[in-house]
């Protein structure tokens, strides 16, 4: 096919890509040049089947009506509005139905532009949130071994994706990690929700006993680590997290960044698990990928503790320029509104059977050593090669794009993550097409 765009080596060099290998990306670029609904279009033509929704944010696919309109509109009535001391109408209407989705107390919300700025908000948040009650010396935080909390010093600091940190020194002070939950042998093909490990939560308490519980200011977790590979809690473990921190007065943050806006079949974790944490860190689906946001959503006990000082005086020293932005502000309406009348939020449910029942029918291949998944998100762990584990399933990607399909690589795992507007017939070709792929691995 023709080529419809090419590069010059000049224009490709001047981008130093993200979370790329920009010599072997430079030497054989992928371009994308359009998209729709499930499909994107790429520079020769070819159409690839969105099996990531993007990168875990486009839950409503591609190129969407409602989405395009309010934008369109918004940008021709207001393109932008003053972030601080200003407000304009819409950045009020979304924070009250954000606070309407969400369950319980999550009643105020704070507004950002990525996954990686809320996790940096939350945990801001957190220790503020203490010392405004006169609990300053709260001020450690607690993550998880492989967790992703975005590429910020806070963020990565608590997360614990080694290749992610090991490049930037001693990262922040005062942060302790509790072991992940992965690979537990008799978790090995769960279907849904895995049996085994519950017991790993008792690693919050080791870590309240030895630093001090009264000096832990928050515990942040990824109802679901996506990006170390689609890891699910074992039962119970989200609940007794937050006992524990209940019992020792810590904050509960769950990093829903991946998990919001209907991944699990549910409109959140929290309602999934029925769990009320003390902040919600969220961006990807809000606003469908379409325009950066993120947003923080935190119990009113919160947001009160910092209203008690002189009322002419800024409660809480943090913000963004495009905190709220009227562009991102009209693309999340838009982006729920699709949500709403379509029912994708709870689409996941629908389709889970079939989607698992089509993740699992790649158990018996030799190559594959566990599957993982809920809602419409299954990760397909691959045995691991000695040398360089990490090659095999990056060749997986190649393999697929070649085959018109994108996925998402992690360490040995092939993640897959749709719009939640997909098809019975392209999870059927999605799963058949991994199965080919992989069996040409062995
Ligand atoms: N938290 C989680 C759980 C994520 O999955 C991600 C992104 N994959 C982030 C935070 C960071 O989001 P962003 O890339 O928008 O900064």
């Amino acid at each position: 096919m023709t080529k419809t765009h090419t590069l010059t080596p000049e224009q490709l060099q001047a981008n130093w890509m993200p979370f790329t290998c920009n010599r072997q990306y430079k030497a054989d670029p992928r371009l994308v040049v359009g998209a729709d609904r499930m499909h994107f279009t790429l520079s020769d033509g070819r159409q690839l089947l969105d099996g990531i929704a993007g990168l875990w944010c486009c839950n409503a696919g591609h190129n969407r009506p409602r989405i395009v309109e309010a934008i369109q509109k918004q940008v021709a009535t207001l393109d932008y509005s003053p972030a601080f001391q200003m407000g304009h109408p819409l950045q009020f209407e979304l924070a009250e139905r954000l606070a309407n989705m969400v369950p319980g107390d999550l009643n105020k919300v704070f507004f950002t532009n990525s996954g990686s700025e809320s996790c940096e908000t939350a945990l801001k948040m957190a220790i503020a949130y203490h010392n405004a009650r006169g609990e300053g010396n709260r001020t450690k935080l607690i993550g998880r071994e492989k967790g992703y909390h975005g590429v910020n010093f806070g963020g990565l600091s608590v997360g614990g994706m080694s290749a992610n940190r090991k490049m930037f020194g001693n990262l922040l002070n005062g942060v302790d990690h509790m072991r992940h939950t992965h690979g537990i042998e008799a978790n090995l093909f769960s279907k849904g929700i895995p049996e085994h490990g519950v017991e790993l939560a008792e690693d919050l308490v080791r870590l309240c006993e030895l630093h001090d519980p009264s000096t832990i200011a928050a515990v942040i977790v990824e109802p679901l680590a996506g990006s170390a590979g689609v890891l699910l809690p074992p039962k119970g473990y989200l609940e007794r997290l937050r006992q524990i921190c209940d019992q020792h007065g810590i904050l509960l943050i769950f990093d829903e960044v991946i998990t919001g806006f209907g991944r699990m079949g549910a409109p959140f974790a929290t309602e999934y698990f029925g769990i009320e944490p003390d902040i919600i860190c969220t961006a990807k689906g809000l606003a469908n990928g379409v325009i950066p946001m993120g947003a923080v959503i935190v119990q009113d006990k919160i947001y009160d503790a910092f209203m008690h000082g002189p009322k002419d005086m800024v409660e809480f020293f943090h913000g963004y320029t495009f905190s709220g932005n009227p562009m991102a502000c009209a693309a999340a309406m838009g982006t729920l509104d699709t949500y709403e009348e379509e029912g994708l939020l709870t689409r996941g449910a629908e389709l889970s059977d079939y989607w698992q029942d089509a993740a699992h029918s790649l158990a018996d291949l030799s190559l594959v050593k566990d599957i993982r998944n809920i809602g419409l998100i299954a990760g397909i762990e691959l045995h691991p090669t000695p040398a360089t584990p990490s090659k095999r399933v990056f060749t997986a990607f190649l393999k697929a794009y070649e085959a018109g399909l994108l996925i998402r690589t992690t360490g040995d795992t092939i993640a897959l993550s749709p719009p939640l507007i997909i098809e019975k017939s392209q999870i059927d070709f999605a799963f058949s097409t991994l199965r080919e792929i992989i069996k040409s691995l062995d």
